[in-house]
């Protein structure tokens, strides 16, 4: 299960935006596997085509995929020092896949601001700033732990060395991470130390109720979104106060108040679809009479690896795949007609598995 983590400064809407969430969640009864804790939100991931194969297979049940959501409160300027929640929220943290930073863009003079003014380059800054600074922490602990290691001349010691000097200079210089220029080579050596300025950003950029339909009008906005460009981060406008009320409705009458205001969905959709392509993910889909279901999993994910998603005895006896593609299967109404028409394919332990591929596994038990 995929997880993102909330986090921004004190009063930008962080709540409102995990109410709506929560609200907006995914029926528990479908996921006994996600243990929900109050802060943490399970939403489904939109995805049309899942519905599709429930028209088509009537299945018992239906299970989209989800991702979830972690509420991170706590973080402040000196969080890295231990103020406010400081450590614990920094554990929380670490154990995400990506983090999605909500800003504040809104104006409102009665809700007062930490830090005295909306700005929200400045509140990035002093987000990525305790980021930065609990990452030295972390890299300089382990850079002096193994310094007399490597220097001795023990190879793995030595290249791991390379790489947290690597790190170091970026970091030192008020830089992420993931500025630090790792290669697919170097990257490994500090996968342990689960840096959280290594880890893929979203900026959410919290505009008022009357911005909800044309969030871009909003002057922070832009600026947000040049200051994202710059870092190969992407940016998701939302109203948190809207999606919150959007989160209470009914699905056909949220859809009429999007229509109105002249969105073509919601902000928590735009988040999970700004989620998945940032993390680079894609669905695949088992069907059947009993259970049309989505799974998630990375680009470039092998068909094995992808069994063992649904459970490790299938990826441990894994001898083939069947899978015949979403379009495939739907233009020729049936697996049935797919089959027939040889386009129901046989596939092996090096296939790497596509987005909307519908999946049959066979395995060894
Ligand atoms: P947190 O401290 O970051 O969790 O912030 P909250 O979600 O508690 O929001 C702080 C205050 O800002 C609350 O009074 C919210 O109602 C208000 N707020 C959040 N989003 C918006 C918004 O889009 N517009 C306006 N006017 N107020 C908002």
């Amino acid at each position: 299960n995929l997880e993102v983590g909330i986090v921004g400064l004190p009063n930008v809407g962080k709540s409102t935006l995990f109410n709506a969430i929560t609200k907006a969640g995914a029926e528990a009864a479908n996921y006994p596997f996600c243990t929900i804790e109050p802060n943490v939100g399970v939403v489904e991931v939109p995805d049309n085509r899942i519905q599709v194969l429930t028209d088509m297979y009537h299945p018992k049940k239906t299970i989209p995929a989800v991702m979830r959501f972690v509420d991170i409160a706590g973080l402040v300027a000196g969080a890295s020092k231990g103020e406010g929640l400081g450590n614990k929220f920094l554990s929380h943290i670490r154990e995400t896949d990506a983090i999605a930073e909500v800003v504040r863009c809104f104006e409102d003079s009665n809700i007062t601001h930490v830090a005295g003014s909306v700005d929200p380059i400045r509140d990035i800054e002093i987000i990525n700033t305790e980021l930065c600074l609990a990452d030295l922490e972390t890299t300089q602990k382990r850079a002096d732990r193994i310094a007399k290691v490597a220097q001795c001349g023990d190879k793995a010691a030595k290249a791991e060395y390379e790489v947290l000097k690597k790190v170091l200079a970026a970091l030192e210089e008020g830089e992420p991470a993931r500025k630090a220029g790792l290669t697919e080579d170097e990257l490994p050596h500090v996968k342990d130390l689960n840096l959280l300025t290594l880890k893929p950003i979203i900026y959410i950029a919290n505009v008022s109720e009357d911005e909800a339909g044309d969030p871009d009008s909003n002057p922070n906005v832009k600026r947000v979104e040049e200051y994202a460009a710059q870092e190969g981060a992407q940016v998701v406008a939302v109203s948190a106060k809207i999606e919150s009320e959007i989160a209470e409705l009914p699905d056909d009458e949220a859809s009429v108040f999007l229509e109105e205001l002249g969105l073509p969905e919601s902000g928590l959709d735009k988040l999970i679809k700004a989620s998945y392509s940032l993390l680079g993910l894609i669905n695949f889909f088992t069907a059947g009479a009993d259970e049309v279901r989505a799974w998630t999993i990375v680009k470039g994910t092998k068909a094995p690896k992808a069994a063992g998603k649904i459970h490790t005895d299938i990826e441990r006896g894994f001898i083939r795949a069947e899978i015949v593609s979403y379009e495939d299967l739907i233009a020729c109404g049936s697996e049935q007609a797919a089959k027939e028409k040889g386009l129901v394919r046989l596939e092996g332990k090096e296939y790497v598995m596509q987005d909307g591929d519908v999946t049959y596994f066979r395995f060894n038990v």
